[in-house]
């Protein structure tokens, strides 16, 4: 390819409504522009990044066993309707109306689709497992569409559904999908590590999402230094979330006492109560699926939201209005509690595992003004459910190793969920088994960010001057830069003879013809950020010399000759260092 036969516009300046690096150099290095936000238009450069990573996923694919196919984008909605996600997930869905006044979903995703196919095509145990995959745009009707392609309304993901007669097979399925992954972001050049990650109301250990270290990411990832224990914080416990508070029950009742003006659970524990926020019991009062909750925490801890939803299987859930508190307790929030002797209603009570067994705690008197002390969890509340809902803090014990946890942002790239049997059972799907019985298909998902991925290389791979694409993803792999470029002068046509060797070779090459000054040359190529440039001088081509200079390595010289050779052998080395197909 000739540089000035494709499109490759570079921008020197930063633009100003890119925030973070990644966002900055796709616009920069001129391999997207925005149409508006959340949609962008794929550059010649962004667009043979896209395919390159495609191709990775589709041989990682194929060799675990998928088979590809492609599903409309375009989704009638009774398959919505009749997996409960028209309302559940109403919150990311594009709709359309068509001229018949019918309704549409432009598919955030496929479980209905492929379930739907599942149904029709599959009905013998000898059909299965299956794993059908596909690389496909999807619509999702993003609240903050931001970061460029990280969150976009339209993106394209890489989907895979495995279908199988029994759990066994379907863990087997997870597994393969487990190890696709992680080669898959290996042969990108991406340090990308699996973590534990919620499963929603499913529930179950299986489900992994797949994480790139990043300040910019949009997720906390909970970490043990041993490599033992990592999981997202939405799923994340610590052996803080399984202890309870030690007793220190004085056997005393309940007794109430006078808190004037005391809101805050930092009030309550300064001076003159000096009541430590870990003896305190925080009352919070949820409004989920427009039901009233009451969600009790230790005063020290905060509620996980996530943890909530997956719990309770709602689907949203906002705190209650000060309004809907008093009328529901009869007292405004900092007073409030769930003693039960307090409680003039049957709202029900849930709360956290951290508090179990809590004695000589305090809380609110449902009164203005007042707290009650010396109570005991399980003398004086009366719990409707335990459940684990605190959010895991830094430095908490590890539960598998004891050590300190860490936490760090991350950039969620894939998601392997082992699905069960919610979407088939909805959606029909069953299969005779061998003795003749009927049995819904077991099965599991799996999604990549395609768009996702290619920017989160960026994230990782870049400095000061630009990208430094790993040589399976770059755009091109060689940059061939002539220093002059008048036809029939020695540079070029050196250039084009090495570009046809490598081309032959199977090295994908652009030869920067350009009538410009080094300096914009090289400049530019690194900040596009082809791994390997080659420098065709007069001054050293009069040596006999060609300089051969990585993205981020320093320069070498090699003779004329034997410039050819080393570039392959240079390239080679990388992509196997990489682990090539
Ligand atoms: P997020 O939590 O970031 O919104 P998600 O968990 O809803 O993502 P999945 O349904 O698991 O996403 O989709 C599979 C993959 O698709 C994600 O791991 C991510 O890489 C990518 N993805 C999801 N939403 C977007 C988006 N709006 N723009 C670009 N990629 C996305
Ligand atoms: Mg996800």
């Amino acid at each position: 390819m000739l540089w000035s036969q494709t499109f490759l516009p570079t921008l020197k300046e930063t633009p100003a409504d890119a925030e973070i690096v990644s966002h900055q150099l796709l616009l920069r290095a001129g391999l997207v522009r925005k149409l508006t936000g959340g949609l962008y238009t794929f550059l010649p450069m962004g667009l043979r990044v896209l395919r390159k990573i495609e191709r990775i996923i589709r041989q990682e694919m194929d060799r675990a066993g998928g088979v590809e196919l492609l599903m409309p984008a375009l989704q009638p909605i009774d398959i919505w309707q009749a997996s409960g996600r028209y309302e559940t997930a109403s919150g990311v869905l594009f709709k359309v109306r068509d001229s018949a006044r019918k309704d549409w979903v432009l598919g955030p995703t496929h479980e209905e689709v492929i379930t739907s196919l599942a149904a029709n095509e599959l009905n013998s145990y000898r059909q299965l497992p299956k794993n059908f995959y596909q690389i496909q745009t999807k619509f999702r009707d993003e609240i903050r569409p931001r970061f460029g392609l990280m969150r976009a309304k339209e993106f394209l993901m890489k989907d895979a559904y495995s279908f199988d007669a029994t759990d066994a097979g379907a863990m087997a399925s997870y597994q393969r999908m487990y190890d696709a992954y992680n080669r898959i972001f290996a042969r990108c050049g991406l340090q990308a590590f699996p973590v534990e990650a919620d499963t929603g109301v499913i529930g179950g250990n299986h489900s992994h999402e797949f994480m790139v270290p990043a300040e910019t990411g949009e997720n906390d990832v909970v970490y043990c230094e041993s490599g033992k224990y990592a999981a997202n914080i939405e799923k994340a416990v610590s052996r803080g979330s399984v202890e309870a508070t030690p007793a220190e029950s004085t056997g005393a009742a309940p007794e109430r006492f006078a808190t004037p003006g005391v809101v805050t659970i930092e009030a309550l524990a300064a001076a003159p109560y000096g009541v430590s926020a870990r003896h305190q019991i925080k009352t919070l009062v949820l409004i989920a699926d427009s039901k009233p909750m009451l969600v009790l925490m230790r005063g020290d801890d905060s509620l996980n939201e996530a943890k909530l939803l997956a719990k309770t299987g709602a689907v949203q859930v906002r705190p209650a209005t000060p309004d809907e508190i008093v009328a529901l307790l009869g007292a405004r929030p900092g007073s409030l509690g769930a003693v039960a002797a307090t409680l003039k209603t049957a709202v029900p009570v849930l709360a956290d595992e951290a508090l179990r067994g809590g004695r000589g705690m305090t809380t609110g008197a449902n009164e203005d003004g007042f707290h009650l002390r010396h109570v005991d969890i399980d003398r004086d509340l009366k719990v409707g459910a335990w459940h684990d809902l605190r959010t895991v803090k830094v430095g908490e014990a590890c539960v598998e190793t004891g050590q300190p946890l860490k936490i760090r942002r991350a950039i969620e790239v894939g998601h392997v969920f082992k699905l069960g049997t919610k979407y088939s059972e909805k959606l029909n799907a069953t299969f005779l088994a061998e003795d003749g019985s009927r049995h819904p298909a077991v099965m599991g998902c799996y999604g990549i960010g395609v768009t996702r991925t290619l920017q989160a290389v960026i994230e990782q791979c870049h400095d000061k001057d630009g990208i430094r694409w790993p040589v399976s993803v770059a755009p091109f792999a060689v940059c061939l830069t002539p220093l002059v470029v008048t036809p029939g002068s020695q540079p070029m046509t050196l250039a084009l003879d090495l570009q046809a060797r490598l081309e032959a070779a199977g090295i994908e090459t652009i030869l920067d013809d350009r009538d410009e000054r080094p300096g914009v040359k090289f400049k530019d190529s690194e900040l596009v950020g082809f791994p390997l440039r080659v420098n065709l001088g007069e001054k050293s081509l009069a040596k006999g010399e060609i300089e051969l200079k990585p993205r981020g390595g320093t320069m070498r010289m090699v003779p004329i000759a034997e410039a050819a050779a080393e570039v392959i052998a240079w390239v080679r080395a990388e992509s196997e260092r990489l682990g090539a197909a």
